[in-house]
């Protein structure tokens, strides 16, 4: 055993909504805890969206990890990559070593490295189609939408033509609803009064969605309802319809390739290398398959949560990939941890669903809570209120509920910088295809919260 202080040691690895629940669990126990995270903060996911379509910072979505654990005097955290195991040994290796010491030794292990969007396999179309994940895409995603405008802007009035701005959005998930719902919001109405040349409300917004319907997890009449609503806001939505190939500018849809400024990826799953690098079995998008307490086979001191995990609930639908599922993971793999020290019999996760809910824009909602539905502005008035309850800290709520309620009675979006000046900007950088993602974590954080502010 780690015996430090003689506790015994966590390491958690991730601050999202698992790794943070866990750490917060395990802070008045008698335990040491190291929580490891590659990025110095939390980021509010359920909210990024809003950061890539210019009604909030970052900031307001964003808070240090050290900052919200900073009254447990029991828990260190370490800005770091974590890069593999030595299951044996008890140590997680980080890519960056100390004085020659890139290890971390531990009693218990909580794995919490989340997941990322999958490409099924053209990991080279995110250059041209990025997802929406993190801050540092949140703010790549506005950068290319208010740049569109911009470009469309300084074209017409050169040549005095508008040229077709397309926006084009893949997956109907609640990712892709909520960016399309969005967008056509900018366009219609925040933009609306500040370009001359151009008129935005001409912007088209497509929605393309595999499957026959958007936001597939909720019940059928409730994703009539939202498509309906997308429609309403000027959203042109089409179902059953397959992204084929993505390109600079253009995607194909079947047989048919579309024109667009900007194309924005929403759709699939693909776990944290983590999982693999575990040496366990995991399913085909790399979430690990646990034991019903969540440890992985052979190592009781393994526990692996959140949206890298694969499991199914008793009625035989897998446990759904969303905050409050890795949150209530956190407490039954903490349980357990502090079961062992009590030497009590540990116990089995179970979700319990609280209900679920999809934002489309202003006065447009879904929501399902057991077999209660709901639509339209109660819903969206639900949203509201869960999502800013459900915000860590006093200071991002009060921020966020007054740009809301500024957006709500302004139509205006506050948070729409563009860094850069007018050449740097013209050429739109292409990002990293996913995988290489992954081997260069070394971005600043604290640089990218504040100069994107
Ligand atoms: C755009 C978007 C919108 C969403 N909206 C909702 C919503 O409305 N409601 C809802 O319930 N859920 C929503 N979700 C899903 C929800 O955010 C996830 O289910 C939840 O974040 C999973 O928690 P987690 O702890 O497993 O992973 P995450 O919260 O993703 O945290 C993973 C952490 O691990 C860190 N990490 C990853 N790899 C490493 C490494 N190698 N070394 C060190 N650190 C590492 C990351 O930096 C990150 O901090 C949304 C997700 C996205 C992307």
């Amino acid at each position: 055993m780690n015996q430090a202080k003689n506790k015994p040691k966590v390491v958690i690895i991730g601050g999202g909504f698992g790794g943070l629940q866990a750490a917060k669990e395990l802070g008045n126990e008698p335990v040491e805890v190291t929580l490891i995270d590659r990025k110095n903060h939390h980021t509010f996911q359920p909210l990024l969206y809003q950061v890539a379509t210019a009604v909030l910072s970052p900031g307001e979505i964003a808070s240090p990890i050290r900052r919200i654990l900073h009254r447990y005097k029991n828990i260190e955290v370490i800005l770091g990559e974590v890069v593999g195991f030595d299951l044996e040994k008890q140590t997680v290796k980080l890519e960056e070593c100390v004085s020659g010491l890139c290890e971390v030794g531990y009693d218990y292990l909580i794995v919490a490295a989340g997941a990322r969007h999958s490409y099924f396999g053209h990991d080279e179309w995110e250059a041209d189609a990025p997802g929406l994940k993190t801050i540092e895409d949140a703010v790549e995603i506005r950068r290319r939408v208010l740049l569109a405008f911009e470009n469309a802007e300084r074209e017409a009035y050169l040549t005095g033509a508008q040229k077709p701005l397309n926006f084009v959005v893949i997956g109907g998930g609640p990712t892709g609803v909520e960016l399309a719902g969005a967008i056509a919001g900018i366009a219609r109405e925040a933009l609306k009064k500040d370009f001359k040349a151009i008129d935005t409300t001409k912007a088209r917004v497509m929605l393309y969605e595999g499957s026959d319907r958007v936001l597939g997890t909720f019940a059928k009449e409730l994703s009539e309802k939202a498509k309906q609503q997308l429609e309403d806001l000027g959203v042109e939505v089409y179902l059953d319809s397959f992204v084929t190939e993505v390109e600079e500018n253009r995607i194909k849809v079947g047989e048919n390739w579309i024109e667009c400024s900007v194309a924005l990826w929403a759709t699939g799953v693909a776990a944290s290398n983590l999982g693999k690098a575990l040496g366990v079995e995991t399913d085909r998008a790399g979430r690990v398959l646990v034991n019903p307490d969540l440890t992985i086979p052979i190592y009781k001191n393994v526990f692996v949560i959140g949206d890298m995990v694969s499991l199914k609930m008793e009625n035989g639908s897998p446990v759904p990939g969303v905050a409050p599922a890795a949150m209530q993971m956190a407490e039954t793999a903490c349980a357990n941890i502090t079961h062992d020290l009590h030497n009590q019999p540990r116990e089995n996760f179970r979700y319990t669903d609280k209900g679920s809910m999809a934002t489309i824009g202003r006065n447009k909602a879904i929501a399902e809570i057991g077999t209660w539905k709901f639509s339209g502005y109660i819903a969206w008035l639900m949203w509201l209120f869960v999502h800013i309850i459900s915000l860590i800290g006093f200071r991002n709520r009060l921020w966020v509920l007054t740009e809301w309620m500024w957006a709500y009675f302004t139509r205006e979006r506050s948070a729409r910088l563009i860094t850069g000046d007018a050449h740097e900007m013209r050429e739109m950088p292409r990002l990293p295809a996913a995988d290489q993602i992954v081997d260069i974590p070394k971005i600043d954080s604290k640089k990218v919260l504040e100069t994107a502010k």
